[in-house]
C-alpha cells in the first residue's frame, strides 16, 4: 500500500519573473544525459528540499496545539513523552477521548484549518520561491496525514508541497454507545465504542486498534468526560437518534507489528525517517543535493544519511543541533562514531531558515 499522503501537484505558472524557461523537450536519447541538460538549464531542479513539520516548518508540534485548543487536559499526555517514543498510541488514545467527550470531526477539521493561520510568513514566502524555481519540496513528518494536510490547507500552502511522508490518519465512524443496561453488563464502564472503517469495501480491513486503546490505564472511566452512554433518558420517551460520529485513527507509517523491526535504534518504531529519505532519494534520481530542515531527535538519523554536497540547516537550540554536536565530539574521539557528513548551518528565526535554503539551494 503506497502511504504518501500526496498533496495536489505543485502548480506550474506561479507568477515569478526570474524563473528560468521551461525547457525544451531533450533531443537526447539518453535520460541521463536529458537530465543533465535540464539540471543545466536550471539547477534549482537537482535540490530536494525536505522539511520536517512540527517545530520547523511551524512553531508548534501540532498534537499538542490541538490539544491545548480541544482538550488542554489532554496535552500533557503527549508533552511528556521523550524520543524515541511511538507518538502514534497515545495520539490516537488522545484522539479517542476527544472524540468520547464530544469533538466532532468538523471541529477538529476547523481547528486544524486555523492552525495554518499561524505558518510564518517566512515559510509560506520560502515555499513560494522554491516552488516558483523548480524545486521539489517535501514534508518528512511523525505527526500525521491529516493534520498537516489540513494546517497546510489553512495557511493555502498545500499546491507547494510535493509529498508529504507521514503517518496515514483517517477519519472513521464510531458506533454509538450501547444502551445503559448492556454496558453495566459488558463491564466497559460505558465508553468501549467500537470503530468501523469508513472506507469503501474493497479498501476495507479488520480495524486495527491501536496498542493503547482499551488499556483502561486512563480513560476508563467515562465520569466527567460528557460523554457516557445514555443514562438519563425519561421514562417513556423513545431515545434520540445517536448523533453519528468519527473518530480521528492514525496508522503508523512503519507497522513493526506486522513488518518487524525496521531495525533503527534511532528512530521510533512506527517511522525511521532515514530510510523514508534514502527511499526517495533513490526515487528522485534527479535530486543530486538535499537541503534538510529540522529541529527535533527523530531528524538525527536522517541526517547521518547524508553526504558532502548535502546540507543541515537545523534549529538552534533544538536537539537535532545538540546531537549533530554530540556526534562530532565523539567522532572526533573516537572515528568509528559516525557523524554528520553534511554541512550543518542553525537557524535561529524562519527568517533565518528561508535567506539559508535560498544560499543552499544550489
Ligand atoms: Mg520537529
Ligand atoms: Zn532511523
Amino acid at each position: 500500500m503506497h502511504r504518501n499522503a500526496s498533496l495536489p501537484q505543485l502548480k506550474t505558472g506561479v507568477s515569478g519573473a526570474s524563473l528560468p524557461a521551461a525547457p525544451a523537450p531533450c533531443p537526447a536519447a539518453s535520460a541521463d544525459v536529458c537530465a543533465a541538460e535540464m539540471l543545466r538549464r536550471n539547477p534549482y531542479e537537482g535540490t530536494l528540499l525536505v522539511c520536517d513539520f512540527d517545530r520547523t516548518l511551524v512553531d508548534f508540534d501540532a498534537g499538542e496545539r490541538l490539544c491545548d485548543e480541544l482538550a488542554p487536559e489532554l496535552t500533557s499526555l503527549l508533552s511528556s513523552l521523550q524520543m524515541p517514543a511511538n507518538f502514534v498510541p497515545v495520539t490516537n488514545t488522545v484522539l479517542s477521548e476527544m472524540q468520547r467527550r464530544g469533538v466532532s470531526r468538523d471541529r477538529l477539521v476547523s481547528c486544524l484549518r486555523e492552525m495554518g493561520r499561524e505558518v510564518p510568513l517566512a515559510v509560506q514566502r520560502m515555499l513560494q520561491w522554491s516552488a516558483r524555481r523548480g524545486m521539489e519540496t517535501v514534508v518528512l513528518s511523525d505527526c500525521n496525514s491529516v493534520f498537516i494536510s489540513h494546517i497546510l490547507t489553512g495557511a493555502r500552502l498545500n499546491t507547494l508541497v510535493r509529498h508529504v511522508i507521514t503517518n496515514q490518519a483517517s477519519f472513521q465512524r464510531v458506533a454509538p454507545p450501547p444502551p445503559a443496561s448492556a454496558a453495566a453488563d459488558d463491564g466497559d464502564g460505558g465508553g468501549g465504542a467500537v470503530v468501523e472503517p469508513a472506507v469503501p469495501a474493497a479498501a476495507a480491513r479488520p480495524p486495527r486498534v491501536p496498542s493503547g486503546f482499551g488499556s483502561g490505564w486512563l480513560f476508563r472511566s467515562s465520569s466527567g468526560s460528557g460523554l457516557s452512554s445514555s443514562t438519563s433518558a425519561g421514562a417513556g420517551k423513545p431515545p434520540a437518534a445517536p448523533a453519528v460520529a468519527h473518530r480521528l485513527v492514525i496508522e503508523p507509517r512503519h507497522d513493526h507489528r506486522a513488518c518487524g523491526s525496521h531495525g533503527c535504534s534511532l528512530c521510533p518504531a512506527n517511522l525511521c525517517k532515514g530510510a523514508e529519505l534514502a527511499a526517495l532519494r533513490a526515487s528522485a534520481p534527479r535530486a543530486r543535493r538535499v537541503v534538510y530542515c529540522g529541529d527535533g531527535a527523530n531528524d538525527l538519523c536522517p541526517c547521518l544519511g547524508l553526504g558532502p554536497q548535502d546540507v543541515v540547516l537545523a534549529r538552534a537550540g533544538h536537539d537535532l543541533e545538540r546531537l549533530i554536536a554530540q556526534r562530532a565530539a565523539a567522532a572526533a574521539a573516537d572515528p568509528g562514531v559516525r557523524r554528520v557528513a553534511a554541512a550543518v548551518h542553525v537557524w535561529h528565526s524562519h527568517d533565518e531558515l528561508y535567506r539559508l535554503v535560498q544560499q543552499h539551494a544550489t
